[in-house]
């Protein structure tokens, strides 16, 4: 049977997933293979994941959700879905502090890529790691403590994968909290010019959604804490954008149900953080995505840039998400040290149509230095990608030093990451 990822858009050349039951087999099959990688959800758009070697997958591993409340801290397996872990916190009262738009996806897989929900005040998921245990090419159990390892755990915490199998983290995590979200209608695109930070300070996780058919935000969604005051007025026009009549999907067209609550009702953080409810599809399910991340200063410049050009975008789009992100210390991660804007994209399915719009998009936020998304799609050539990371060559230092045959580089890093240019 063939392997391909979450989209079904990449065959995997691996012809097998290993799915080991204990971290003792995991590191037997590391050191015995000459080129391996590792899987999560495989929810990753291009073929960050893939090797012609060996796939392992650490979703067989015990799932260990271990949580120590006085620390303020859960560890788990890797393979573990966000999905199943924000039940257990929640049901005995923890949170984490952010999820991405769906919680179907793998912790190790996402915090490998970046990945990220939306905030002023919260960072990317990997910002919540604070130990890492990571089997590395010989079958050594490497041990990466934010406290005592500092530079080599940051460089080590956005990986893609290339140093090696992460089957353990630990996570921080708060006091379980209720959330309740609401959605606007139509907010024109010329009140961001004046509006921008208010409208993104004024809850917990703001997201915009717009087709760029018109100069229009479709959608705001407005994810607020209960225990927290609020600027915004609920339930009242807000900037000329109108109070939802109903619940909404991002994507015209799809069922609400497969969306989280809206409408104001109080629910658990995982319930309302995520714009998707597990056990749904996510999202529209038949598509392709990139997302760029760029200064958060030029938030404005790089909306007007994309506007100039919605005529070429919106044909082949489904929806584009615009969202902040707090800076981070993390060397691959596309928010280091910038707070971010990103310009989120969701395809039609169609690579050919869709592959040179995305260069498009990607020459017009060139002069802002986007950082594609790890786990998207992205034309951008490596040398280019590569000057936008100012820690890349420590990266590839720790990449030698931890995996000097390359065993884990794989076609996708070796190619964007850890070639000569
Ligand atoms: C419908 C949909 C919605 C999405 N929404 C968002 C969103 O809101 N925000 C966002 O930022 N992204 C989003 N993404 C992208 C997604 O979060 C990333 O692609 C993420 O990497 C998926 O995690 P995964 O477990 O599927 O990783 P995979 O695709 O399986 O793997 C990604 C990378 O992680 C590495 N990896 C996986 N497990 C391990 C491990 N145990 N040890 C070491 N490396 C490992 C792999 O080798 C690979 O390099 C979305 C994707 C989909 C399909």
């Amino acid at each position: 049977m063939k392997l391909t990822n979450w989209a079904g858009n990449i065959t995997f050349a691996a012809k097998q997933v290993h799915r080991p039951a204990t971290v003792a087999e995991l590191r037997r099959l590391v050191a015995t293979s000459d080129q391996v990688r590792a899987l999560g959800s495989a929810h990753s758009f291009n073929d960050i994941a893939d090797t012609p070697g060996a796939l392992i997958s650490p979703a067989g591993l015990p799932d260990g959700v271990e949580i120590d409340t006085a620390a303020g801290e859960v560890k788990v397996a890797a393979g573990v879905r966000y999905a199943d872990l924000a039940r257990r916190l929640n049901d005995s009262g923890h949170a984490l502090r952010n999820l991405a738009s769906l919680p179907h996806i793998s912790v190790a897989g996402s915090c490998a890529t970046g990945t990220h929900g939306s905030g002023d005040g919260n960072g990317g998921l990997a910002t919540a790691v604070a130990r890492l245990e990571m089997v590395t090419a010989d079958g050594d159990l490497v041990v990466l403590d934010r406290d005592a390892d500092g530079d080599r755990f940051r460089g080590a915490v956005v990986s893609l994968g290339a140093l090696g199998v992460v089957v353990g983290m630990t996570l921080d995590i708060v006091p379980a909290f209720d959330m309740r979200q609401y959605v606007y209608d139509d907010l024109a695109f010329d009140v961001l010019d004046d509006h921008f930070d208010e409208i993104f300070a004024a809850a917990y996780s703001v997201s915009l959604f717009t087709d760029w058919r018109a100069p229009i935000v479709n959608q705001v969604w407005v994810k607020q804490r209960v225990d927290e005051p609020h600027e915004w007025p609920a339930g009242e026009t807000w900037l000329g954008a109108r109070p939802a009549d109903g619940p909404r999907h991002p994507v015209a067209g799809m069922p609400a149900v497969n969306c989280t609550r809206q409408l104001g009702v109080p629910g658990p953080w995982q319930e309302r953080l995520p714009h998707f409810r597990s056990g749904f599809t996510p999202s529209s399910g038949e598509e392709l995505q990139s997302e760029f991340l760029l200064p958060r200063r030029h938030a404005i410049d790089a909306l007007h840039a994309l506007a100039a050009v919605r005529d070429q975008i919106a044909p082949v789009l489904q929806i584009s998400e615009i969202r902040t992100i707090a800076a981070d210390e993390l060397w691959l991660s596309p928010c280091h040290r910038q707070d971010t804007v990103a310009f989120h994209f969701t395809w039609i399915k169609d690579a050919h149509a869709v592959l040179p719009v995305i260069t498009l998009v990607e020459e017009r936020l060139a002069p802002f230095a986007p950082r594609p998304h790890w786990g998207k799609l992205f034309t951008v050539p490596p040398d280019v990608l590569r000057s936008r990371y100012e820690r890349l060559a420590d990266f590839q230092a720790l990449a030698r030093d931890l995996d000097p045959a390359g065993k884990f580089a794989g076609g996708f890093v070796r190619r964007h990451l850890l070639d000569e240019a």
